[in-house]
């Protein structure tokens, strides 16, 4: 782009599809910037314990490898085979990939985006028009007590969903009273065999969910149950039969071990688990530090009510879409992904490996020059898998170019 001023483009977010395309982008010579809330790979810190059901090679990409090898030369990678956990994650690829040459100038952590918009143009303006994109992007972002400004002619959205948690009550409204009760309720993954440990053992605890989450925490209570018989775990889900779905001949073997472990609990009541189907949430209340909560919910038609000490709602989570209020986005009526993209993956059978191929223009928003990738793409779709994130991103690389936004080389 001889002659040009450099593309500036802002990535949302240092997760490993924010850290991938800021890399991709920087080794074809782009003006990127990272804006990350917290500190690197945030999210996946926060489920750090659990252990990542695809092998290291699918969640990394050869020049991820290449560019820490060049950084250095005896940095230690996993058995690309191997099934590793957030943390070693974290310590052997995302954290190592943020400080090569090429990113660690770029990124800026504790610098959260609150809200983006256009130069010019009303969301209203111009609508799907390319000429929206003569205003470039603002940015307006918090770092600490502190608000400030930022220009962008690109951005790539890489936020995530995961700080944003669904609600538990029966149609996916909160629940009466879960309002109140939300800053006492588990919707995260808590390492409960490890450092919260002492907040489980020996407690009555209420899982609510049927995703990978609520089978991870299932199995964990289990353990400690062996540890504690005082340990005991209720299993609400919305549907009947074994509450986690397996895939016929399923090759990612941990997700496989993961459901078939989860749905024997449910289906024995071994490790002290019953599983309750057909359970709709009507109301919780907090009862206070020690007694815990009172949930009552519709089962099979009647209503029952239970007393239990800890809360966890792994009902899973919804992308933040005020962050681009402003901007012309067509959110899917159905997921709160992008449009586009989010009509591909209707016809998906649930499994996050049979995503199917997207053509280039998927990607493409009604506001030129936004991109929403990685998990927040697939809106509240939670089959998102990282070499999903990976094929996007060079997507967008191609898009870009036939832009003239960038050259690749
Ligand atoms: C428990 C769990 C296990 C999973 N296991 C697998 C697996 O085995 N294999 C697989 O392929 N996928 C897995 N996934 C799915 C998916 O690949 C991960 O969620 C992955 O972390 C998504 O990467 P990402 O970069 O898109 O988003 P995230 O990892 O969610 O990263 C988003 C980043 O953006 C930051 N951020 C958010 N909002 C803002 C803002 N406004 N301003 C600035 N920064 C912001 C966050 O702090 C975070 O660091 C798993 C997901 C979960 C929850």
């Amino acid at each position: 782009m001889a002659g040009k001023k450099p593309t500036r483009i802002a990535v949302i977010g240092a997760g490993p599809i924010g850290l991938e395309a800021a890399l991709r982008l920087r080794q074809l010579g782009a003006e990127v910037r990272v804006y990350e809330k917290g500190r690197i790979a945030d999210h996946v810190r926060q489920w750090g314990h659990v252990v990542l059901f695809t092998p290291f090679a699918m969640n990394t990409t050869p020049a991820g490898i290449l560019a820490i090898r060049e950084e250095n030369r005896h940095h230690v990678f996993p058995d690309p085979q191997q099934c590793i956990s957030g943390h070693e994650f974290i310590r052997c690829y995302l954290e190592p990939l943020a400080r090569t040459q090429w990113l660690r100038d770029c990124i800026q952590t504790n610098t959260q985006v609150v809200r983006i918009g256009r130069g010019q143009f009303l969301k209203e303006d111009l609508p799907g028009s390319r000429q929206r994109a003569s205003g470039g992007f603002r940015l307006l972002l918090r770092q600490g007590e502190q608000e400030l400004l930022e220009e962008a002619d690109v951005v790539l959205d890489c936020s995530g969903t995961y700080s944003q948690h669904r609600w538990l009550g029966e149609g996916g409204i909160p629940a009466l009273g879960e309002m109140e009760a939300q800053a006492h309720i588990r919707y995260n993954l808590d390492d409960i065999c490890g450092s919260r440990a002492e907040s489980y053992r020996g407690r009555t605890v209420m899982v609510i969910g049927a995703g990978y989450s609520a089978a991870t925490a299932i199995c964990a209570l289990a353990e400690l149950a062996e540890q504690d018989p005082a340990t005991w775990t209720v299993w609400l889900t919305r549907r009947e039969g074994p509450p986690i779905r397996r895939f016929p001949h399923d090759p990612l073997l941990e997700r496989d071990r993961l459901a078939q472990q989860a749905n024997r609990l449910a289906a024995r009541g071994e490790g002290n688990v019953e599983h309750v189907p057909q359970a709709f949430v009507q109301a919780v209340e907090f009862l206070g530090q020690d007694k815990g909560f009172r949930l009552r919910a519709r089962v099979q038609g009647k209503v029952r009510t239970w007393e239990v000490e800890r809360l966890i709602a792994h009902v899973g989570y919804s992308p933040d879409t005020e962050i681009y209020r402003e901007l012309q986005v067509h959110e899917c009526y159905a997921t709160l992904g992008p449009m586009r993209l989010a009509a591909t993956l209707f016809s998906m059978t649930g499994d996050c490996l049979q995503a199917p191929a997207i053509g280039p223009d998927t990607l493409r928003n009604p506001e030129p020059n936004l991109y929403i990738l990685g998990a927040k793409s697939y809106g509240r779709n939670s089959a998102f898998l990282l070499q999903t994130g990976f094929a996007q991103i060079e997507t967008v690389l191609a898009l870009l170019h036939q832009d003239g936004l960038i050259s690749l080389r």
